[in-house]
């Protein structure tokens, strides 16, 4: 876990990812590459409900500046994002519309379930509210925490970014994956 302090000095440049290198050239797989790209420019729709929002504004203001990260560019077009972050209590009514904007988004696509609302229902332990997002959508990352601060959501992000730089051009396409998808009943 980041302290703040580690936050507002963590450094802006993106790594180099694995490599040969030599005078006047490197040289690195295209799956490295384009996951660096990923990675670095991820566009986050923020489906935010309640309080864990408020943090969300928070990280996204110019002490956290989320912006370091590559992900300034916020989308409330699912499809133009590609990284849904679910940020407080999702009602059960509320349920088949965050489904409908998953399901908008194009491939590749990643989900974070910001707090403990969106994680498990949290303290609403009752008849109207979605016992975690999970019920309904695939999630990447789970952050913790009622409210989350802005540091465990930067730290919920660099662990997509971990994901989405690793991940292979492939996994998208692979029998896991479409069992997966299958589970949730998304086509
Ligand atoms: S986890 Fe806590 S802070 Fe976040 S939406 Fe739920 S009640 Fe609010």
């Amino acid at each position: 876990m980041f302290k703040k302090e580690d936050i507002s000095m963590a450094p802006t440049l993106a790594e180099t990812p694995e490599g040969i290198s030599g005078q006047g050239f490197f040289a690195t797989s295209m799956e490295k590459a384009v996951g660096l790209a990923r990675k670095n420019s991820l566009w986050p729709l923020p489906f935010a409900t309640s309080c864990c929002g408020i943090e969300f504004m928070a990280t996204m203001g110019a002490h956290y500046d989320l912006a370091r990260f590559g992900s300034e560019r916020l989308s409330f077009s699912p499809r133009q994002s590609d990284l849904l972050m679910v940020m407080g209590t999702v009602a059960k009514k509320m349920g088949p519309v965050l489904r409908e904007v998953y399901i908008q988004m194009a491939e590749p696509k990643w989900v974070i379930a910001v707090g403990a609302c969106a994680s498990s229902g949290g303290i609403f332990d009752t008849y109207s509210v979605l016992q975690g997002i999970d019920r309904i959508i695939p999630v990447d990352v789970y952050v913790p925490g009622c409210p989350p601060r802005p540091e465990q959501i930067i730290d919920g992000i660099i662990k997509i970014q971990e994901l989405v730089g690793n991940e292979s051009l492939r996994r998208r396409n692979s029998k896991e994956y479409q069992e997966l998808m299958d589970q949730y009943n998304i086509e």
